[in-house]
C-alpha cells in the first residue's frame, strides 16, 4: 500500500504477521523515523499490542537501493471508520487516547520536538497557505472564518499551552477497534511534539464526523478522556477551535491535492466530511461548546456576564429612549455569518439583520479592516490610494450621471447630507417625502421621516414638507397601475396647494419602516418628472436596500426604471462597520461647492474604505446577488404555498431577501397585530430572529444577510408553520 513518505507491505507468516515500510533514504526522514522508534519503544510497555512494535534486528536498515525500510508488529482490528459509534465506543476512545498521552507525556528527544510539518496543528499555518486553492468562495469564506477566530481567540495562550509527543492524526482509518472498543492505533507517521490538546481536537474531528449531535459525541470522548488524562480549562476553552482548525487544515491539503491531481474524485469525496461538519461546526455557538467540554470534565461553565446585570446597567447609564427587540431580550456575544450566538450558549438564526450584508464578521471583511487600522487611519485631507480606489469602485456600480461621492458613517448623516445639497442646489427649503418613510435620527432626518414626526412623540409635519401619500398597492386594493395613477394624481393635487419653490423629493424604493412596500410600478417615473418639473431634485434613499440585496437589482431605484439625482446610501456598505455616502452629479456636487468646505472627520478613512472595498470583493466573489435572488424567490415561493391553510398570511411581498409578510384578520383584513408579535416572540424562542414593522406593526420584516441559504428558509418555514398551528388550534 502507497502511503505518504512510505511504501507498505503486509507480511504474513504462519503464527505472525508483520508490517514491512521502505522509505526513501533522505537524512531527515531516517532521523525522524528512528525518533518515532524510540516513542514507540516509550510508549510499548504501556500499550501493549495496542500500538505497532518496531522490531529491533531490522530497525532501520539502509538498503542498497537508496531506500532504508523497517519492520513492525502487526495490529488486528476493524478500522474505527467502519463500525457504528455507540456510547461505548466513543467511551473507549476517550480512554484509549487518554492512557496514549498519559504513556508519551514524558517523552523527550531532541529530533522530535524540532520536527515541523504541517500536520502538527500548531504548524496549521502551513497548510493556511493553500487557502486560495478552495475554488468555491463560501467554502473559502468558512474556512477563513475559523482561522481568524483560532489566531483571535486562541493563538495568543496556545502558545503556553503544556506540550508532549502525541501521535497527532488519532483519525477514524488509523485507530482500531475490536469487540465494540478502540483497540488499537496504527501509523504514528505524523506523531510530534505539540500542544497535548491537539491530540484530542483531531481525533474528535474524525469521531464526530456524521453525527446527528457532534457536540454530544465529542462531550462522551472528552469525558472519558479526561478522567485518564485530567484537561485544563484553557484546554477545554480551545477545542471547539482547535477542531475546526484541523477540518480547515485537511480540507486546504485537499484543495491543494486536487491541485495535483485535478482528476482525481477521491480528494472530492474524501473531504466532503469535513466540509459538512465545518458547516455543521459554525451553527454551534461556542460558549455552548466550551460548557459542553468543562461539563465532561466536571467543569462549573463560566459566566461572563450576567443578561440581568447588563439589563439593570443599561437602564442606569442609557437613556430610555432606546429600545430593546422582543419580550425576552437577548444578550448577544458573537456571530457568523447568518448565526448569531448569545452569552447562553444558544444559537440564532437570523433572519433579519440587513446591516451585516455578506454575512456576520466576513473574515474578509474583517481581515480588511484589522490590516487598515494597524497602518494608517486618518483623514480626507491627505492623499491616500483607498479612498480613491474605493470610490472608483462605488460610483462603476452607479449608472452615470451619478459620479461624484461624498462618504460619511451613517445614513442619518447621508440623507441629511443629501438633502442639504438639494436645497443648495435649488435654493429652495420644500421637500416631499414619502408617507410612512424614514430616513434617519438628525433634525433634518426626522422632518424627512413621517414614520417618526408623526409617530409617538412626534410634532407632526414641518411647514417645509409635503407628504405624498404612500402608493400601496395591497392597502389600496388596487392593480399597481391604478394605485399609481391615484397616488400620483393625490401628490399632484397636494402639491398644487404648495407655493413654495421646490427643493426635492426623497424615498425609499421600498418603503422599510412602512412596512416593507414597494412603491407600485411606474410611480416614480411619474413623480420623479412632476418633481423635475417643478425644478426639484429626486433622491433615492438606498440605505435599505442597496448593494444587491433586492436580487434582480443592485439598487432600489433600477427596480421603478428611474435614475436619481442623489442617492443615500448606509447600513449594508460597510457590513457592520458605520459607513454612508451620498452619490450626485457633477453638476450638483459643483454647486455644493459653494467655498464652504465640507468635511467629514471619519468619512472615507482608510480603514472605513478598506472595508468598503471588501465588502464589494465578497459581493462579487460569493455571486450573492444572484444567491439573493434565487433564495428570495425559494422563500416567496413557500411563503405562498402556506397562504391557502393561513389566510392570516395577507400579502407576501418584496424582491431578493428584503421580504415583508404583512398579517391580517382573515375576515375583515384588519392589520393582525398582536399576531404578528406573537410570531415574533415565538420565533425569538425558537432561536429565529425576524421582526415586525409598518404603521400598525402588522407586517413581518425579513431581511437576512445574503448567503441565507435555501436550508435556513426551510427552518424559517417549518418554525412559522408550527408557530401558525398552534395559534390556530
Ligand atoms: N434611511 C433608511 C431607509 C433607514 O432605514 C435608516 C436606518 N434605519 C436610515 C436612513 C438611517 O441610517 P443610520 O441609522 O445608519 O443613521
Amino acid at each position: 500500500m502507497e502511503g505518504y513518505e512510505s511504501e507498505n507491505y503486509r507480511l504474513d507468516f504462519e503464527k505472525e504477521r508483520f508490517v514491512l515500510k521502505l522509505y526513501a533514504n533522505t537524512p531527515e526522514l531516517f532521523r525522524f523515523v528512528t525518533s518515532e522508534d524510540a516513542l514507540l519503544h516509550h510508549l510499548a510497555p504501556s500499550l501493549k499490542d495496542q500500538i505497532p512494535y518496531p522490531i529491533q534486528a531490522v530497525h532501520p536498515k539502509v538498503n542498497d537501493n537508496g531506500t532504508f525500510s523497517r519492520l513492525l508488529t502487526f495490529i488486528p482490528g476493524q478500522f474505527f471508520a467502519e463500525v457504528d459509534k455507540d456510547e461505548v465506543l466513543l467511551q473507549s476512545l476517550g480512554h484509549f487516547l487518554g492512557k496514549l498521552n498519559q504513556a508519551s507525556q514524558d517523552f523527550s528527544q531532541g529530533d522530535f520536538i524540532a520536527r515541523r510539518h504541517r500536520w502538527d496543528l500548531q504548524h496549521y499555518y502551513l497548510n493556511r497557505s493553500y487557502l486560495p486553492y478552495i475554488k468555491n468562495a463560501a467554502q473559502r469564506k468558512l474556512v477563513d472564518y475559523f482561522f481568524l477566530q483560532f489566531e483571535t481567540k486562541v493563538l495568543e495562550q496556545y502558545q503556553g499551552f503544556r506540550r508532549a509527543a502525541i501521535h497527532g492524526d488519532a483519525n477514524d482509518w488509523n485507530l482500531l477497534v475490536r469487540n465494540g472498543q478502540v483497540s488499537g492505533l496504527i501509523d504514528f507517521g505524523d506523531a510530534c511534539y505539540s500542544p497535548l490538546i491537539n491530540e484530542l481536537a483531531i481525533a474528535l474531528a474524525y469521531a464526530v464526523m456524521g453525527a446527528s449531535d457532534p457536540l454530544q459525541v465529542a462531550q462522551t470522548v472528552v469525558s472519558a478522556y479526561h478522567k485518564v488524562m485530567p484537561l485544563e480549562a484553557n484546554e477545554l476553552a480551545a477545542l471547539y477551535y482547535l477542531v475546526a482548525l484541523r477540518l480547515c487544515v485537511s480540507v486546504c491539503n485537499s484543495a491543494f491535492s486536487k491541485l495535483q491531481q485535478p482528476d482525481s474524485d477521491y480528494i472530492t469525496i474524501s473531504e466532503r466530511p469535513a466540509w459538512d461538519l465545518l458547516e455543521r461546526w459554525i451553527s454551534i455557538n461556542p460558549i455552548k461548546a466550551k460548557t459542553a467540554f468543562r461539563s465532561a470534565a466536571e467543569m462549573p461553565a463560566t459566566s461572563d456576564s450576567l443578561p440581568a446585570e447588563l439589563l439593570r446597567k443599561r437602564q442606569e447609564y442609557l437613556g430610555g429612549s432606546l429600545s430593546l427587540s422582543y419580550q425576552e431580550p437577548i444578550p448577544m456575544a458573537g456571530a457568523a455569518f447568518q448565526y448569531m450566538y448569545d452569552l447562553d450558549g444558544n444559537t440564532f438564526l437570523d433572519a433579519y439583520n440587513n446591516i451585516p450584508l455578506v454575512g456576520h464578521c466576513h473574515p474578509t471583511v474583517v481581515k480588511a479592516g484589522q490590516k487598515a487600522i494597524a497602518n494608517l487611519n486618518t483623514n480626507t485631507r491627505y492623499l491616500y490610494p483607498e479612498l480613491t480606489e474605493y470610490a472608483e469602485q462605488l460610483l462603476a456600480k452607479l449608472p452615470a450621471p451619478l459620479s461624484k461621492v461624498f462618504f460619511l458613517n451613517c445614513g442619518s448623516a447621508a440623507s441629511d447630507l443629501a438633502v442639504r445639497m438639494a436645497r443648495t442646489y435649488t435654493g429652495a427649503e420644500h421637500m416631499i417625502i414619502m408617507e410612512h418613510g424614514y430616513h434617519g435620527n438628525t433634525t433634518t432626518g426626522i422632518q424627512m421621516s413621517h414614520y417618526k414626526f408623526n409617530g409617538k412623540g412626534g410634532q407632526g409635519a414641518s411647514k417645509d414638507v409635503t407628504v405624498a401619500p404612500l402608493p400601496d398597492a395591497y392597502r389600496a386594493g388596487q392593480s399597481p397601475k391604478a394605485t399609481t395613477r391615484t397616488y400620483a394624481d393625490l401628490l399632484k393635487e397636494r402639491l398644487a396647494l404648495q407655493s413654495e419653490p421646490l427643493a426635492g423629493f426623497i424615498a425609499e424604493p421600498i418603503v422599510g419602516c412602512g412596512g416593507q412596500i414597494p412603491l407600485s410600478a411606474g410611480y416614480l417615473q411619474e413623480v420623479y418628472a412632476m418633481v423635475r418639473e417643478k425644478g426639484g431634485l429626486c433622491i433615492s434613499d438606498e440605505v435599505q436596500v442597496g448593494f444587491g440585496r433586492l436580487g434582480e437589482y443592485f439598487w432600489g431605484f433600477e427596480m421603478h426604471g428611474v435614475i436619481p439625482d442623489i442617492v443615500v446610501l448606509g447600513k449594508p456598505m460597510g457590513n457592520t462597520h458605520p459607513m454612508g455616502a451620498v452619490v450626485t452629479t457633477a453638476a450638483i456636487a459643483e454647486a455644493f461647492n459653494n467655498g464652504m468646505e465640507f468635511f467629514s472627520s471619519f468619512g472615507g478613512n482608510p480603514v472605513s474604505c478598506s472595508i468598503g472595498q471588501a465588502v464589494l470583493e465578497v459581493l462579487e466573489a460569493e455571486q450573492l446577488q444572484e444567491q439573493a435572488r434565487l433564495t428570495g424567490l425559494y422563500f416567496q415561493a413557500r411563503l405562498r404555498e402556506l397562504q391557502p391553510d393561513f389566510p392570516c398570511l395577507g400579502d407576501i411581498r418584496g424582491s431578493g431577501l428584503f421580504l415583508g409578510i404583512e398579517m391580517i384578520e382573515p375576515k375583515d383584513q384588519k392589520p393582525a397585530t398582536a399576531l404578528a408579535a406573537t410570531i415574533k416572540n415565538e420565533m425569538r424562542r425558537r432561536f429565529i430572529l425576524v421582526s415586525t414593522d409598518g404603521p400598525y406593526d402588522n407586517v413581518l420584516k425579513v431581511k437576512p444577510p445574503l448567503c441565507f441559504n435555501t436550508q435556513n428558509v426551510d427552518t424559517f418555514i417549518t418554525n412559522l408553520t408550527e408557530i401558525l398551528q398552534a395559534f390556530f388550534n
